[in-house]
């Protein structure tokens, strides 16, 4: 469903991504590993179209991605990130934040599909009328993500959705997840440093080092133990 092929991506003279390639099949968790400033944030950030300047071919389902995001990529990945703040404005109550999108593309049914949009999420509908700072932090991640669904899309890039909450909070969003893909048919691509969550998860995952796909393994493998790559390894011995 996803195609990267050969993504690469400098910042000045910092090449920063070097022919990153993988495929993600519809409906998978597809995890993306390494070690801090290995590129994974930047790999997602190509995708959503928030980096504009990358070489290579981006498709999905063989149509190419160009440089610049559109409605039509809006509509078919949106982003979750580590800080509930990167998609959520502070001074934007829950309503506002779910109706922005439903507005820009002329969607209907405002008010309903918000409501249910809460309910999907596990919140009570009435916190449409808070601020995201009346929230605790895992309520606040479940508005982010109810906000990357408000428009129906088939694929979420997640950039450590659960690295900012306590454990706890952060196994009710994982089964929150894990529910909402099953329930409506998503794709992931998921960006984590918890190789926990990767066995928990994931169905297969890409580990980068240096802004380069060095293995690419079935998540069974990690669970077995029979991960043979020496980097990839090393990753399991540190964590
Ligand atoms: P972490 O696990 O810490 O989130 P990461 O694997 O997500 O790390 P990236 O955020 O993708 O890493 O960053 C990869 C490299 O690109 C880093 O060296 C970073 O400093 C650099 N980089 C990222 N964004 C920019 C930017 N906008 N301008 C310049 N350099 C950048
Ligand atoms: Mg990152």
């Amino acid at each position: 469903m996803i195609t990267v092929d050969r993504l690469a991506l400098s910042f000045g003279d910092h090449q920063v991504l070097h022919d990153v390639s993988f495929d993600v099949k519809e409906g998978e968790v597809f995890g993306l590993v390494g070690e801090s400033g290995s590129g994974k944030s930047t790999v997602l950030r190509c995708l959503a179209g928030l980096h504009t300047h990358w070489q290579g071919a981006m498709r999905i389902d063989g149509q190419e991605l160009g440089h610049r995001i559109d409605r039509e990529r809006c509509r078919l990945m949106q982003m979750v990130f580590q800080d509930p703040y990167g998609s959520l404005h502070p001074r934007h109550t829950i309503d506002t934040a779910l109706s922005e999108p439903l507005k820009i593309h002329g969607i209907g049914d405002i008010d309903d599909r918000v409501c249910d949009m809460l309910v999907k999420v596990g919140l009570n509908p009435s916190f449409r009328f808070r601020y995201p700072h009346q929230l605790s932090g895992g309520q606040r991640q479940r508005v982010a993500i109810a906000r990357a669904l408000i428009l129906s899309p088939r694929i979420l890039l997640l950039d450590e959705p659960t690295s900012a909450l306590d454990v706890s909070v952060q196994a009710e969003i994982l089964n929150l997840l894990e529910e909402l893909r099953l329930r409506e048919g998503l794709t992931y691509l998921l960006v984590t440093h918890d190789l926990g969550v990767v066995v928990h998860m994931c169905h297969r995952l890409a580990v980068m080092q240096q802004g380069r796909i060095v293995d690419t393994l079935d998540s069974e493998l990690l669970r077995t133990g029979g991960a043979s790559h020496q980097y990839t390894r090393s990753l399991l011995a540190a964590s």
